[in-house]
């Protein structure tokens, strides 16, 4: 087979909110633009979303609504990046508007996706609306790409390989680029993730030499279901006022424990709290939410209704819930302008480290995709505008690199490293369970290299890139000795300022595979 070429000026990875908000705005500033998603066009998790967006406005000024995010964040979020967010959301909510995504505003700091029916979710109605502007005719949207590597000239990038389903090896010949790949999700065994989204983009930085920020800092929704015969999604915000968290005693846990939030406080604000508190009572017993008590017209709503066809039990009894992982507030490091330390390399969305620090505020997502997305795809078209094109190396693309992966040996590892990660990286984690987690890395590690040996694949290159993901968050995780956020280590239980109010970073050393760990004290905002 031979190797399909493609020029570009910008080449966007990944067609979830950041990396169609990039798309769009290089190409309505006159750059040739390749959106490349590694499913669908419809895809990641932006289309599962339940479409809040936080918002600085009037009602919730942006000085607060910066307190707001870096005290969620326990104060080691990149205020810089936070202030961006505050400055730009009014502007964006109203540019997402006149795309057609029907948003409306309830209370004073979020606004929702409007749902008129249960059929489509607020992911779909809001990924429907953002496909139309994709149909330009600079934009060139190929899905089922999957890019596998960057390709860096003299210090600079200069293109990309990718593996395409229809047309297998693929060169891109770019000036710029922006990783918009999402997160990590996927790669634990409890996740309400696509199920692909596997940290490609922080495997694909880290090859060409950047830093991950942050790995250890991974965000677990409370309330995911945990009913044996339905897969682990998250119960979708707002949780109605009469629904209760409950033991398998019955008894309401937000009074048992003397809580001063109600449910939703907990999932949209202190999500990090109410997952310890959850993880406790799993270790006990289970944890139920309790619907029963709804009147029979809720269930009218959009949202609420078709909760309850995924889920119809949950009507007439309490259904099970258990945390769930989320999202990942580390990642790759950016400035005001979405750029990473490599010439002509731009980020946006969640594959980014810097605005959620150790906690993420719910509805901020939605935000820094929508703003940072807009960001990069102007500074990564900018760029392309001022420079002339790197020199390829199309010789580093050749021989088989099959699509699918048939060997259910490499399947198998796979769900040994969501179950590895989900034991030793878990809501709960200590400094003796992450060295073992470590060495069963290294032993998944020798395992992969045989299977290299028998034949490289997609699937095998993605899963040697969850293994490198799941390795980092191990390792952030027993450098940092305290607990702060979501990130919580039974053995050093409380937060340390003193020492530990800075960034933990990860290298790649290319000969051994090892990471190099350094620290970056956080600047004050
Ligand atoms: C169930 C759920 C509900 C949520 N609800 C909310 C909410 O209401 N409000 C909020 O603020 N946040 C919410 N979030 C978080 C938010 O959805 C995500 O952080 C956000 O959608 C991420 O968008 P993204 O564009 O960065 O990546 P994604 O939407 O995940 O898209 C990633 C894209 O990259 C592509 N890709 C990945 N790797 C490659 C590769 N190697 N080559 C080519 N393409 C690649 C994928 O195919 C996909 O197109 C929710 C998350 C989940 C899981």
């Amino acid at each position: 087979m031979g190797v399909k070429e493609i020029d570009a000026d910008v080449l966007v990875v990944g067609s979830g909110v950041a990396g169609v908000m990039a798309a769009v705005k290089a190409a309505r500033m006159g750059c040739k633009v390749v959106l490349a998603s590694k499913g669908a066009m419809r895809s990641g998790n932006s289309v599962l979303v339940g479409g809040g967006w936080l918002l600085a406005s009037k009602d919730f000024p942006p000085d607060e609504y910066v307190n707001f995010t870096l005290e969620g964040g326990k104060k080691i979020n990149d205020a810089k990046l936070v202030r961006v967010m505050a400055q730009r959301g009014e502007a964006m909510i109203s540019a997402l508007r006149e795309m057609g995504v029907p948003l409306e505003r309830r209370g004073n700091r979020i606004w929702w996706v409007k749902m008129d029916t249960w059929k489509r979710s607020a992911g779909i109605v809001l990924m429907d609306a953002l496909m139309e502007h994709i149909k330009h005719e600079r934009i060139m949207a190929i899905p089922w790409l999957s890019i596998i590597e960057l390709l860096m000239d003299e210090g600079r990038v200069s293109g990309a390989v990718g593996v395409s389903r229809e047309e297998g090896p693929v060169v891109i010949d770019t000036k710029s680029v922006v990783l918009a790949t999402g997160g990590g999700g996927g790669i634990y065994k409890r996740h309400d993730n696509h199920k692909r989204t596997r940290g490609d983009g922080y495997w694909l930085a880290l090859r060409v030499g950047l830093p991950l920020w942050d790995m250890e800092f991974v965000q677990f929704y409370p309330l995911g279901l945990a009913e044996p015969h339905l897969p682990p999604l998250m119960v979708p915000p707002p949780i109605p006022k009469e629904g209760k968290a409950i033991d398998s005693d019955g008894e309401d846990i937000v009074k048992k424990h003397g809580l001063r939030f109600s449910l939703n406080e907990f999932i949209m604000e202190h999500r990090d709290q109410f997952t310890l508190i959850l993880t406790g009572e799993t270790e006990k017993g289970k944890v139920y939410l309790d619907y029963t008590g709804l009147p029979e017209e809720r269930w009218e709503k959009p949202r609420l209704n078709r909760f309850g066809r995924i889920n119809p039990d949950s009507r007439s009894r309490p259904f099970s819930v258990a945390p769930v992982v989320h999202f990942f507030m580390g990642g790759v490091e950016i400035n005001e302008f979405a750029q990473t330390a490599i010439p002509g390399l731009f980020a946006a969305g969640e594959v980014t480290a810097g605005v959620n620090g150790a906690n993420r505020m719910g509805g901020n997502a939605l935000m820094e995709c929508t703003v940072f997305g807009n960001i990069a795809g102007e500074s990564a078209a900018r760029y392309a505008m001022g420079v002339r094109r790197g020199k390829l190396k199309r010789e580093i693309v050749g021989g088989k690199f099959p699509w699918k992966e048939e060997r259910k040996e490499v399947k198998d590892l796979f769900r040994q490293v969501q179950d590895l990660t989900w034991t030793h990286a878990g809501p709960i984690r200590n400094g003796q369970s992450l060295q073992e987690g470590l060495s069963r890395v290294s032993e998944l590690e020798g395992r992969l290299a045989e299977l290299e040996a028998a034949g490289r694949s997609l699937e095998l290159n993605e899963v040697k890139g969850s293994v490198l993901i799941s390795k980092a968050i191990m390792r952030a995780s027993l450098e940092r000795e305290e607990s702060r956020g979501a990130f919580y280590r039974e053995d050093f239980p409380q937060s340390d300022d003193d020492h530990w109010l800075k960034n933990i970073l990860l290298k790649l050393d290319g000969e051994t595979g090892d990471f190099i760990v350094s620290h970056r004290p956080v600047e004050g905002p």
